[in-house]
C-alpha cells in the first residue's frame, strides 16, 4: 500500500495554526505523507495545492468561524477543476449544529473540537486504504435493557398498558440473569432480572434501583468492531465476545467511554 498523501490547509484569515500543526503531526506518525500550505489561503490556491501535490484527501482547520462559507468554497473549487474525487475533512473549532450543514455540502467528515487525532488518523487511513475494513455504523438499536426487580411484576405495564407483545423468555447463565423480550417495531425492550445476589444486574438495582440500564446496538462484525475501538482507545468491559441471549455475541463497551451510558454490542446468531 503506498503512503497516503495529505494536504493540511487553513482557508480564511486567522493567524493560529497550531491546531493544524498538531494534526499534520499526527498524521505524520501514522506514516502518512503531509504537505501543509501554510495560513491564509484561499480556497483556490487550496484545490489547486491539492492537485498540484496528487493528494489523496485535503484536511482543512478552521478556528475563525468562517468555516461554513470558506470550507464549501473549497469543494466547489475542487468541482470547477474537475478534482471532486479528492475528499475533504475538517476539523476545529466547528460547533455542533454546523455539522449537517457542511456534510450536505461536500464535506466527506467533520471532526469537532474534541475529536482525538488517533480517530482522524484512522479515520482517513480506512477512508483511502479500500482494503482496510470500514468502521460502519451499527444496524439499529437492537434493545433497550431495563433492570427489573421481578420480570413478572414489571409485564403487565409492557404488555397491559403499552400492548408490547412477548416473544421469547429466557436463562442467561453467564451474566446470572433471566430475560425477556419484548417486540417494538425493529427493536426490543429487554427486560433484566437477577438470577442471583451474584448477577450484575442485581449490583445494579442494589445501587441505583430499577431502570434503564443499557442500550445495545446490533452490529454484524463484533470482532472487528471491537478490535477497531481498541485501536480507537475505547475502554470496553469485554475485550471478546461472549455469548448472549439467543445464541447471540455480546459484549459492553465502559460506560466512561460513553458519557456514562453502558452500551452493548450484539451480533444475533446466523439466521438459518
Ligand atoms: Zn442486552
Amino acid at each position: 500500500m503506498k503512503q497516503i498523501r495529505v494536504l493540511i490547509a487553513k482557508p480564511g484569515l486567522d493567524g493560529h495554526d497550531r491546531g493544524a500543526l498538531i494534526i499534520a503531526q499526527a498524521l505524520r506518525d501514522h506514516g502518512m505523507e503531509v504537505i501543509y500550505t501554510g495560513l491564509r489561503q484561499s480556497p483556490n490556491q487550496i484545490a489547486q495545492a491539492a492537485i498540484q501535490e496528487d493528494v489523496d484527501v485535503i484536511g482543512l482547520s478552521s478556528l475563525s468561524g468562517a468555516h461554513k462559507s470558506l470550507f464549501p468554497k473549497v469543494v466547489d473549487a475542487l468541482k470547477a477543476q474537475q478534482a471532486e474525487d479528492i475528499p475533504v475533512v475538517a476539523g476545529g473549532v466547528i460547533p455542533p449544529e454546523d455539522v449537517p450543514y457542511l456534510e450536505e455540502r461536500g464535506i466527506t467528515k467533520i471532526f469537532t473540537s474534541g475529536s482525538s487525532t488517533e480517530a482522524i488518523a484512522h479515520y482517513i487511513k480506512q477512508l483511502i486504504d479500500k482494503d482496510r475494513e470500514p468502521v460502519t455504523k451499527p444496524k439499529k438499536i437492537a434493545h433497550i435493557g431495563i433492570a427489573v426487580h421481578s420480570i413478572e411484576q414489571a409485564l403487565p405495564f409492557y404488555k397491559d398498558v403499552v400492548g408490547l407483545d412477548l416473544s421469547v423468555v429466557e436463562d442467561v447463565e453467564s451474566e446470572q440473569v433471566k430475560v425477556a423480550f419484548l417486540k417494538i417495531g425493529e427493536s426490543n425492550i429487554e427486560l433484566l432480572e437477577p438470577l442471583s445476589d451474584g448477577s450484575p444486574i442485581q449490583a445494579f438495582l442494589t445501587k441505583r434501583g430499577e431502570g434503564i440500564h443499557h442500550i445495545a446496538f446490533e452490529v454484524d462484525d463484533i470482532h472487528n468492531r471491537l478490535a477497531q475501538y481498541k485501536e480507537l482507545g475505547v475502554p470496553l468491559i469485554n475485550e471478546a465476545p461472549k455469548s448472549g441471549a439467543h445464541q447471540s455475541e455480546i459484549a459492553f463497551l465502559h460506560p466512561k467511554a460513553a458519557h456514562g451510558v453502558l452500551y452493548e454490542l450484539c451480533q444475533p446468531a446466523d439466521k438459518e
